[in-house]
């Protein structure tokens, strides 16, 4: 390894920060050896936390000159990975300033925040470290090819890639559904609970399912039994299931696949066909401005 923070130094989003470090790490290994990677960028300590209630944590004086990361050592090996690069995330990025008393606290909340208000500064820092984390371990050019492969979005396939890039199914589910081409959504759920949704909604259409909300006894996950750990066949059900279908409107394919997970836990997966595969094109007989109001209201 021979990337340094001299580097890194003109990169001002998570994105361009990670371009910089592969330009600068071509043989990159797979999966990424994050500490190793924080020990070269002046992260001199990665140590257990020792304060209740939080995921990870960074102490750095204000400029920043060296720092050391704090990792929640109760939580899965994976977890943890995501987090120390989600700390170094924080250390990287030179809008990331810490508090007064020199340090970031993050929570299991902050980790897994994916928007934020454009007025919330703090958690629009959250939400770059986890940009950071997920495009370090995850690297783009590489997920992407690797996302791609595979006749049909599959569970199987997801898990795989976890194992590959080791990280957690939910973090790779996260990425997995930006870099398919098709339509690609994932629920995560716990007794029989929505919990989480990711999808890219450019391409999907918005989910009905609400958090907190119980997942539709028409669904797969409730329709049959699933054994732990194995993901389930991919069924068609009914779009209506899932995504609010208008009125008079030909229901999309909407294919669906479960995989039961511990303590309730269990991830769905929903796709669609890609856009082109559709037989005709519903805005073919709207006009323009009707286009554009179909799109505004999504
Ligand atoms: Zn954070």
């Amino acid at each position: 390894m021979t990337v340094s923070r001299i580097d890194l130094a003109d990169a001002a989003t998570p994105e361009k920060l990670v371009l910089e470090i592969l330009k600068n790490e071509p043989g990159l290994a797979i999966p990424v050896p994050i500490e190793a990677f924080a020990r070269q960028l002046d992260i001199v300590d990665i140590l257990p936390l020792e304060t209740d209630g939080y995921e990870g944590g960074l102490i750095t004086p204000v400029d920043k000159f060296n720092g050391s990361i704090l990792f929640n050592q109760a939580s899965p090996r994976r977890r943890r990975r995501f987090t120390i690069a989600h700390e170094l995330g924080h250390f990287l990025m030179p809008s990331h300033v810490p508090s007064a008393e020199g340090r970031f606290l993050c929570r299991l909340q902050d980790m897994l925040a994916l928007k934020a208000n454009e007025a919330d500064r703090r958690m629009k820092m959250e939400v770059e470290a986890n940009r950071f984390a997920a495009n370090i371990l995850m690297p783009a050019p590489l997920f992407r090819k690797d996302a791609a492969a595979g006749k049909d979005p599959d569970l199987s396939h997801l898990v795989k890639l976890a194992d590959k890039y080791d990280v957690s199914k939910e973090a790779a589910s996260r990425s997995y559904v930006r870099y398919r081409e098709e339509p690609v959504a994932v629920v995560i759920a716990r007794h029989g609970k929505v919990l989480r949704v990711y999808g890219d909604y450019a391409k999907f259409p918005g989910l009905s399912a609400e958090r907190a909300r119980p997942v539709s006894p028409y669904s797969l996950l409730r329709r049959r039994t699933h054994q732990e750990g194995v993901p389930s066949d991919i069924d068609e059900t009914d779009a209506g299931v899932w995504i609010d279908v208008q009125r008079g409107r030909k229901p999309p394919a909407l294919y669906e696949q479960v995989l039961l997970q511990r303590d309730g836990f269990a991830m769905i997966m929903l796709s669609m066909n890609p856009p082109d595969e559709d037989e005709e094109d519903p805005e073919d007989d709207l006009t323009s401005a009707q286009r554009l109001r179909r799109r505004v209201d999504r």
